[in-house]
Parts: structure tokens; C-alpha cells; sequence
């Protein structure tokens, strides 16, 4: 049976198919450069775009399915968080197909779909497992003791690892978004080269916090010579990145370790991090923990995994009313 699911929750609008074993039959993204000339992502701007574009990709991503309207058994759509005229593109838009189809609406959280991603391609893995969830605007310890029941042990108490890495990077010219520069400059650098602070080290402590960070990079910058900073900048981008990634390794492994859990899943845009999977990897090995990762595509924003996260809930029924509406709410849920 296959789902037809929709991801509208920021700057990407994506349509995909799944079928109920986590295989992916399409998934299409259409990203808005729009905002590039804005250095941000303009809300409004976003909802008309989604609004724009959404019809067009619907019909690319059922061409290129070869399926009908008439082989789809369930409609899925991501209804928070996000921002909320995007938001209410994707609900709206899914609303109107499941009424005019007879099909079931399936609503899922968009952070608990990034996490979904992973089984697309790791079929094989099974709770009780732990996922970090780092985002643009997340960063979460996640414990799963059924798919569908899980508890959030540690958060961001301020900015998110995306975040973090974006800002950093603005702070060292080197665009938006930043994770992806970082993540290649850093490739060449010393990781050793500054010691940027490490917030809430206390061992019982399972929270982030980033915003110290952020201070910290401005403060180092303003007492550096602009001529020097140039050839210094994969240095920089090492020292930043293993700033961030040193509490997200220890944390979780140490949470992953005192609660004897199997498995670890890396969610969201920071999971596409070639650091971070490397030493996550590395350090989990030794205390024989597993670690997964999507590919660096189902990483980002898309809608293969809110297709993903909606199986559980196409298998019991557990369906949407109409009336339903999107929300502000932050954090890994259902719904
Ligand atoms: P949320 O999912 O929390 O609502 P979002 O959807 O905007 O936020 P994602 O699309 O999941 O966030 O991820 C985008 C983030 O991932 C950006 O902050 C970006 O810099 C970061 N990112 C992408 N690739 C990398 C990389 N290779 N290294 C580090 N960060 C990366
Ligand atoms: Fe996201």
C-alpha cells in the first residue's frame, strides 16, 4: 500500500510516495533560492512559494511514480512545527486530497519524522534506540522504547547545533547555510587549534547549550589580525565544529551507555555532518553501540520521511480528523 506525503514546514515543499515497508518510491524536493538575495527565509514569502509550487510537484511526483490518485491509501503531511503559513500550505493542501479521495489524513511532527528517515534505509533496526536530533532549530536526545512511545532526556536550552554552526559561520564570512562550509573547511583544519568552551559538562547533565559558543567565536575574532585570519580560517572552522560536536558525542553515548541501548540514529540537516558520524561512530564502537545515519539527501528537510513517520500510524489506524490544524510546538511528539 502507498502513502502520499507532504513536507512544507519551512523553505522546502517536497511530495514523496512510500510504500508501508519504508520504501521509497519518489520523493521530490523543490527548494525556494528566493530568499537567498534576503540572507533568511521570509515567511511570507515561503507560503506563497509552497502555494506556487505545490500542484506542479504533486503531479511531477505521481508521473514519476507511474501510480494513480487511485493506488494512494493514506495522505500524510507534516503539521508542526514550522513556520505556520507553510505549515498551513501543506495541511490544506493534503486536506483537500484526502476529502476529495475518501482517503485517511495522517498527521506527523516534523523533528519525529527526521528521526524516521533513518529506517528508509536502516529497515532492520529496532527499539529500544536513542536519537540525537540535530536541526536548524533542534537539538534533542531522544530515548525509544516503541516506535511510537519515547521520552526527550536532554534539549538545547538555547540555540540549536544548526543554528550554531550557521552562526558561526556568518561571524566568519563564509555564507548561509553554514554547516556544510564548516563541515568542508574544517576537513583541512586542526581541531586543536582554539579551545572554544564546552557548556554544562556535569556528568548527570544531558541539556546543550551553544549560545556561550556563539559569544565566545565573536569575542576570539575581534583581537585577531584580518590578514591572518584568511589562512587560519580551516583551523577556525575545526575548533568551531569539534566545539559543537564534543557534549552531542559524550552525551549521548554516555546516556546510550547508562541505559544499555543498542542503537543510536542521527536525525536532522546536522546529521549530513561528516564529523560528527565519524566520532559518534567511533567512540559508540567501543562500548559496542551501533550508529546510524540517513544519506546525506534524506538528511534535510524532505518528504520521504513524514511518509516514514506516518507508517506506525497508517498500521493502526491511527487517522486525523479533518478538522484538524497545525501548530507552533516545538520538540519531538506526536503531534
Ligand atoms: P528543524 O528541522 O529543527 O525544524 P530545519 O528543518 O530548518 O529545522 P534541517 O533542514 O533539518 O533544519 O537542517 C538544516 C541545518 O543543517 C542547517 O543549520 C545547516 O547548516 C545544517 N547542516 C547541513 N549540512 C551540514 C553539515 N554537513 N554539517 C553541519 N551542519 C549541516
Ligand atoms: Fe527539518
Amino acid at each position: 500500500q502507498y502513502i502520499l506525503a507532504f513536507e512544507s514546514s519551512c523553505d522546502d515543499t517536497s511530495v514523496a510516495i512510500v510504500d508501508t515497508d519504508y520504501n521509497v518510491i519518489v520523493n521530490l524536493i523543490s527548494s525556494q533560492p528566493e530568499h537567498l538575495e534576503f540572507g533568511g527565509i521570509l515567511p511570507e514569502l515561503a507560503s506563497r512559494l509552497h502555494l506556487k509550487n505545490i500542484v506542479t510537484l504533486t503531479k511531477a511526483a505521481l508521473n514519476a511514480s507511474k501510480l494513480n490518485l487511485q493506488d494512494i491509501s493514506a495522505i500524510a503531511v507534516s503539521i508542526n512545527p514550522g513556520l505556520i503559513g507553510s505549515l498551513i500550505v501543506g495541511l490544506a493542501f493534503a486536506k483537500g486530497l484526502a476529502w476529495s479521495l475518501s482517503l485517511p489524513l495522517i498527521t506527523v511532527n516534523h523533528i519525529l519524522s527526521h528521526i524516521f528517515a533513518n529506517f528508509i534505509e536502516h529497515k532492520a533496526v529496532e527499539p529500544p534506540f536513542l536519537a540525537l536530533v540535530v536541526s536548524g532549530g533542534h537539538t534533542e536526545l531522544v530515548h525509544f522504547d516503541t516506535l511510537t512511545t519515547f521520552t526527550v532526556v536532554g534539549k538545547t536550552l538555547d540555540d540549536a547545533a544548526g543554528e550554531s554552526f550557521d552562526k558561526a559561520a556568518k561571524l566568519l564570512g563564509l555564507g548561509f547555510p553554514g554547516g556544510p562550509a564548516i563541515d568542508e573547511l574544517a576537513q583541512k583544519g586542526n581541531p586543536n587549534f582554539i579551545k572554544f568552551p564546552r557548556a554544562l559538562p556535569q556528568k548527570n547533565n544531558f541539556n546543550f547549550s551553544y549560545s556561550g559558543l556563539k559569544t565566545a567565536i565573536r569575542t576570539w575574532l575581534v583581537n585577531q589580525n584580518p590578514e591572518t585570519l584568511q589562512a587560519e580560517l580551516p583551523d577556525i572552522a575545526a575548533s568551531v565544529q569539534q566545539a559543537i560536536i564534543d557534549p552531542l558525542v559524550h552525551k549521548t553515548v554516555l546516556w546510550a551507555r547508562q541505559h544499555k541501548i543498542p542503537y543510536i540514529l542521527l536525525a536532522g540537516g546536522v546529521a549530513a555532518n561528516s564529523a560528527l558520524r565519524q566520532q559518534l561512530t567511533t567512540t559508540s564502537a567501543k562500548y559496542g553501540i551501533k550508529v546510524f545515519y540517513p544519506s546525506n539527501a534524506l538528511c534535510m528537510d524532505n518528504a520521504a520521511m513524514v511518509g516514514a513517520a506516518a507508517i506506525p500510524k497508517f498500521l493502526t489506524k491511527n487517522y486525523a480528523p479533518l478538522s484538524i490544524n497545525v501548530s507552533s510546538l516545538k520538540g519531538t511528539r506526536q503531534v
